[in-house]
């Protein structure tokens, strides 16, 4: 079909998901657990600009004309890649969703798309809304299941997929790495992070505690870009800390369904597992325990996690390390803005970062210093379409969002024609 055509289909599936929103908001959170308002106003909404967004794009994918040598017309096409294996996590389901289906729909590519064993309802929902917005049957595939040894392995060896995109854990990462090798198809991935967030003593404090609340305690800390490492200026750091508890313990935690909640459930009993046996870890390695650290005691049906935060954390410890993916903030006090931006760049990762300063020479130096593919500055979990997000270093490879996306699920052709 033209490009138009397509863009059309997609605009229409990006109507029909908002026509739905109120529904597919309770699906998400009925199947990942988050709270209701979140899935709505971020999930939800974010999904339709982002199929809106890739629509625009359908119309605009051109190829080039290249005139450097006379005695030839050249120029280029740009083609889709094939058919497009894409595996996603549980803890944005419908928006990874988006994430990987706008730019490949764009492009023309066809998806066979595998959702986290948690959380496949809202996948099923939207290829529901997009088999009635015209997309024509096949283009778009769900197969459920689990990864290892079934479904997603399946899809990673596929010999007739040309491409796979992954979001998930970077150990599954280099396992889709490897699996890709049988017939080199192209590779993107989106893994994990432990990102520094930085707070000068110079910075809005209030802000900054917001904003450091924003950072870990969004989605239950099952975040990637997770702001879980604070690090506090020691200057600001009485001030910081007992804002940052007080309002900590306001946060209200419950059912994902009720309208008020601010924090719901971890996604399954495994990560509650997991959260809490790094409290365990933490207490073990000598950092100190300044607030949560357990399930709440009128919680006692779900998995839930009070918000926790360790004070006195040192770097190398395991908490400030290892990818946590819950609601556990390490705080790190620093006093030289020299060593501080060691540390950040100290880890694995480097999906993400932020920067709180009213300095603005303090901001660009950071913004520029850390070892990231998104720096925020005085803000945190900011996101946008037109905006690409991804990793450095283990967090992976490929830019998703933007105009980026549409180089992982395009090829380019030249071709030569001789005038001679
Ligand atoms: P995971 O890697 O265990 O699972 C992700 C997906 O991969 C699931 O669909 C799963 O079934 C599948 N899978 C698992 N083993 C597989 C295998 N051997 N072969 C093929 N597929 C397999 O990750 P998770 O625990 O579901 O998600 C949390 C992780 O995702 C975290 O590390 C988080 O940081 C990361 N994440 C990254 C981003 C990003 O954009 N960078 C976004 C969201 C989540």
């Amino acid at each position: 079909m033209s490009a138009a055509q397509r863009g059309h289909i997609m605009y229409k599936l990006a109507d029909l998901i908002e026509k739905h929103a109120q529904e597919l908001a309770e699906l998400e959170t009925t199947d990942n657990g988050k709270p209701i308002n979140e899935s709505r106003y971020v999930d939800v909404a974010a999904t339709v600009e982002t199929y809106r967004y890739y629509a625009g794009w359908c119309t605009k994918l051109e190829g080039e004309t290249i005139t450097t040598n006379p005695g030839f017309f050249t120029y280029t096409l740009r083609e889709p890649i094939g058919v497009v294996g894409q595996i996603i996590p549980w803890n944005f389901p419908m928006l990874m969703q988006a994430w990987k289906w706008g730019p490949a729909l764009a492009c023309g590519n066809s998806v066979v798309l595998k959702p986290a064993e948690q959380t496949p309802l809202s996948a099923l929902r939207i290829a529901e809304l997009a088999m009635e917005a015209g997309i024509p049957a096949g283009v778009i595939n769900v197969v459920t299941g689990l990864g290892e040894n079934s479904a997603g392995e399946f899809i990673a060896n596929h010999m007739d997929i040309d491409k796979i995109a992954f979001t998930g854990e970077d150990k599954t990462g280099q396992i889709i790495v490897k699996a890709s090798a049988g017939n080199l198809k192209r590779v993107s991935l989106e893994l994990g992070g432990k990102a520094p967030n930085i707070v000068f003593a110079d910075a809005d404090i209030d802000a900054a505690v917001k904003g450091a609340i924003t950072g870990i305690f969004f989605n239950q800390g099952q975040v990637c870009c997770a702001g879980s490492r604070l690090f506090i200026e020691k200057k600001a750091q009485d001030e910081f800390m007992s804002k940052l508890i007080e309002r900590v313990g306001k946060m209200r935690q419950g059912d994902g369904m009720n309208e008020k909640t601010q924090i719901g459930p971890q996604v399954s009993k495994e990560q509650q597992e997991r959260v809490l046996s790094y409290v365990d870890i933490a207490k073990k390695e000598g950092a100190k325990l300044a607030c949560g650290g357990e399930q709440p005691s009128d919680l006692k049906k779900g998995y839930f996690v009070k918000p926790t935060i360790f004070t006195e954390v040192k770097n190398d410890m395991r908490i400030a390390q290892e990818e946590v993916f819950g609601p556990l903030l390490a705080v790190l006090p620093f006093d030289n803005m020299e060593t501080v931006a060691e540390e950040a760049n100290k880890t694995r990762f480097g999906l993400s970062g932020a920067v709180w300063t009213s300095d603005v020479k303090k901001a660009h130096k950071f913004a520029s210093h850390i070892k990231a593919g998104t720096i925020w500055v005085n803000c945190y979990n900011v996101f946008d379409p037109a905006v690409p997000f991804g990793g450095y270093k283990q967090s992976g490879y490929g830019r998703e969002l933007g105009k980026h996306s549409i180089e992982l699920y395009s090829n380019i052709k030249s071709v030569w024609m001789n005038l001679n």
